[in-house]
């Protein structure tokens, strides 16, 4: 399958998402400028096929924006590295999102029917199960690809090495196998 018809698939796979859930979802309490997820959360999990959409969109950013941006992800793969909770590299000062528009399935999949503050969000159990079963989706989809936090998938994507093997469709996790166990990468493959 071409990339081209990958990135489709993965549209699809998030409007079913959205179409599946609403019935949760029209529950939720979220409102913009609430920045919960993207400061207090833990991981924000992607697979690299998302990580592409996202290097491409930030590639195409204008400087100084692009540069401010990609300091901003250096930033946050660091403070990962040292297990803090760290705010979301594409979180803007006026706390929207950069790339609202293609943010990764991570972000559409949380919501909350309760004030998060405290204790977290508040998710329906069928929602959270059918949110398990797109990320599976997701990774049979992306199968030369790998799982894990959004900083580190966008490093490696960074990497040309790493970056032209990965879009030729080319598969050698024993390339990354340090990085992969350092940072809790998940190989694709064997996830689902
Ligand atoms: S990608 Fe956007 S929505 Fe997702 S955590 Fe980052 S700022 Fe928040």
């Amino acid at each position: 399958m071409t990339f081209k018809a990958k990135k489709e698939k993965l549209q699809e796979i998030y409007e079913r998402f959205e179409r599946d859930a609403h019935e949760f979802k029209k529950d939720a309490i979220c409102k913009i400028g609430c920045t919960y997820c993207c400061t207090d959360v833990g991981n924000v999990d992607i697979i690299t096929l998302e990580g592409i959409i996202i290097s491409e969109r930030v590639n195409s950013l204008l400087q100084p924006l692009k540069r401010e941006v990609k300091k901003k992800i250096a930033q946050n793969k660091l403070e990962k590295e040292q297990a803090k909770i760290a705010r979301c590299p594409f979180l803007k000062e006026d706390d929207t999102c950069l790339i609202y528009d293609i943010r990764p399935f991570s972000c559409r999949k949380l919501y909350s029917i309760r004030e998060c503050r405290g204790r977290g969000p508040t998710v329906h159990r069928q929602a959270t199960e059918l949110a398990k079963k797109a990320v599976r989706e997701m990774q049979r989809l992306d199968d030369t690809g790998y799982s894990g936090h959004i900083s580190f998938i966008l490093y490696l994507l960074d990497r040309p090495g790493f970056r032209k093997l990965y879009l030729s469709g080319g598969f050698d996790p024993a390339r990354i196998a340090k990085f992969g166990k350092t940072h809790r990468l998940v190989i694709n493959r064997l996830a689902t």
